[in-house]
């Protein structure tokens, strides 16, 4: 009796164990599949194309998403949806050689020389270009790969995808939904529960401690 028991319970606790192992792998090809059809949708414009660029060298616009009407946006999702608008010199002016080479060119740091790829601070992470919160420090995770990784989005519409056949590859890259920069790639070899590995250049991205963040958002609650 006490064996039929034990062997009762260890087949449940097996079958458990496979069928949660099932739900998160379907979770996570269910949230790549998401990805890829949203990659596949053609941007309004391509960021690095400098001759989309407005003509005016000295006018930042920040002209909200026609889909949106403020009258129907809360303040919180406003911000995510008002896109940030600048002539090709004003962001070279505003951002430094590697951030305007990285956000504004697409390019790429050389693995394992950023400075946030083996980082370990709690807080949260901002696009470099516009100020955009992308990620927070707990979805952060040592992917090994070099540059620093993490397994989800601040909120789903922080970060656009972009389908990239550059360099004879395949590949999912992610741009900032604010202002169009390049931050790096997404890949589906990153760990439970959404199987996703952001895989972001450095000089994209801003740290904001959670003790400055606290203060900033205790400054905002105050201010009339
Ligand atoms: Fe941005």
């Amino acid at each position: 009796m006490l064996k039929t028991g034990l062997q009762f319970i260890i087949f449940s606790t097996f079958s458990f164990i496979i069928f949660a192992c099932n739900g998160c792998d379907r979770k996570a090809w269910n949230a790549w599949q998401d990805i890829q059809q949203k990659a596949a949708v053609p941007a309004d414009r391509d960021p690095t194309e400098s001759a989309a660029e407005p003509a005016s060298d000295t006018t930042t616009e920040h002209a909200q998403a026609a889909s949106t009407s403020s009258s129907q946006t809360d303040p919180k999702e406003q911000i995510m949806t008002d896109k940030v608008v600048k002539s090709d010199t004003q962001w070279r002016k505003e951002l430094t050689p590697e951030q305007y080479q990285i956000l504004r060119r697409r390019g790429t740091e050389r693995a394992y020389t950023g400075k946030y790829w083996d980082f370990k601070g709690v807080g949260l992470y901002k696009c470099a270009g516009c100020g955009a919160e992308l990620f927070l420090s707990d979805t952060k995770f040592d992917s090994h790969c070099g540059w620093p990784s993490f397994f989800e989005t601040i909120t789903e519409n922080s970060i656009t995808y972009k389908r990239d056949t550059s360099h004879g590859m395949i590949r999912t890259e992610v741009v900032c939904t604010r202002c169009g920069g390049h931050l790096g790639h997404v890949f589906n070899d990153g760990p439970p529960p959404t199987g996703l590995r952001y895989c972001i250049n450095s000089p994209a991205l801003e740290f904001v401690p959670a003790d400055k963040q606290n203060q900033a958002q205790t400054q905002a609650k105050e201010t009339p």
